[in-house]
């Protein structure tokens, strides 16, 4: 169960945006019992090898170093034990474990540290990316965080200090943003200063009903992203996950709303546009309107067909 929480700062912004208050603050539509939708859509659970490690993709592997956010938006993929700190924690006994197994596995070259969101914790952070930091197959770390939206105030000379631990290998920043409303200026302060210990930042959307399903906001959230020096990465059709179904637009919808943007935004402000497989296989990109077949199923990197369900 997902706990509420909103930091001050997003309690304010939350108060005169409704884009922001439909993320954060909890609606009855959330005990919907959707029959198609299910608890852990990318099947981690599954794929977690030891605890805090989820490896599904040859060459890189997921840790989730907390499930702690400094608030929790109501339609996270991993609202099923996002919020859970008990349970959550990853203590130094498990950082033991997680880089013995990537040891056995050298074709690890790549983590992506995520969470909850792992600069809520930069002593655990700080610990971890100096372990991983030092082992010579790590070629590339990146990290997944909300911070600079979800509480800017964080992001500071701590945390900061965390990140510089990574010397050797490229740290790429992967940011969440939905909205423009999200770019204040304390959120612009805070990414200014991850950018002075990241390689290059990026960041990623998901598409959400009465907050970003409109090509004019996406417009100015991605050219606005790219000014501020973040390259828009992905944008994820919202997962299937039990509690967040009236946040799911209409697939026609986004498919149109992205072939708009991709004849008027340049190359760079562009995210890629994505479906993540249920079952965890793979990021499938979706096809936009420039070209004419049949949309209902796709394949995923395992050549399964899946189908499309529609609309929400
Ligand atoms: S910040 Fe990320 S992990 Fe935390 S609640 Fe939001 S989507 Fe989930």
């Amino acid at each position: 169960m997902l706990t509420v929480k909103l930091s001050p700062y997003l309690e304010k912004l939350a108060k005169i945006c409704p884009a922001v208050r439909r993320q954060f603050v909890p609606s009855r539509l959330e005990e919907s019992d959707e029959e198609l939708t299910v608890e852990d859509p990318l099947m981690e659970e599954e794929h977690t090898v030891v605890r805090g490690l989820v490896y599904k993709y040859g060459n890189r592997a997921l840790v989730l170093l907390t499930m702690n956010c400094a608030a929790y938006c109501r339609f996270c993929t991993r609202r099923r034990k996002v919020s859970d700190i008990e349970k959550g924690v990853i203590s130094n006994a498990d950082l033991r474990q997680i880089i013995f197994y990537l040891k056995k596995h050298p074709q690890i070259k790549e983590l992506i540290l995520s969470g909850g969101d792992p600069l809520t914790v930069p002593d655990i952070l700080k610990t971890a990316l100096r372990q991983f930091s030092r082992l010579a197959q790590i070629k590339v770390l990146r990290i997944g965080t909300r911070l600079p939206v979800s509480n800017p105030a964080l992001v500071n000379a701590k945390v900061l200090a965390a990140l510089a631990e990574v010397k050797k290998q490229p740290l790429y920043l992967m940011l969440h943003f939905e909205h423009p409303a999200e770019l204040t200026r304390a959120t612009l302060c805070a990414v200014k200063k991850l950018q002075t210990v990241a390689t290059a930042m990026f960041s990623q959307s998901v598409f959400l009903k009465g907050v970003n399903d409109n090509a004019k906001i996406l417009y100015e959230l991605f050219s606005r992203l790219l000014e501020t020096g973040i390259k828009p990465y992905y944008i994820y059709r919202c997962d299937y996950v039990a509690g967040a179904e009236h946040f799911i637009v209409p697939v026609d919808k986004e498919i149109k709303i992205m072939t708009e943007l991709r004849s008027k935004l340049s190359g760079l402000a562009y995210p890629t546009y994505v479906i993540d497989a249920c079952g965890g296989a793979g990021k499938i990109p979706v096809p936009l309107n420039f070209w004419q077949f049949d949309r209902s199923m796709y394949k995923d990197f395992k050549s399964k067909k899946i189908k499309v369900l529609a609309s929400a």
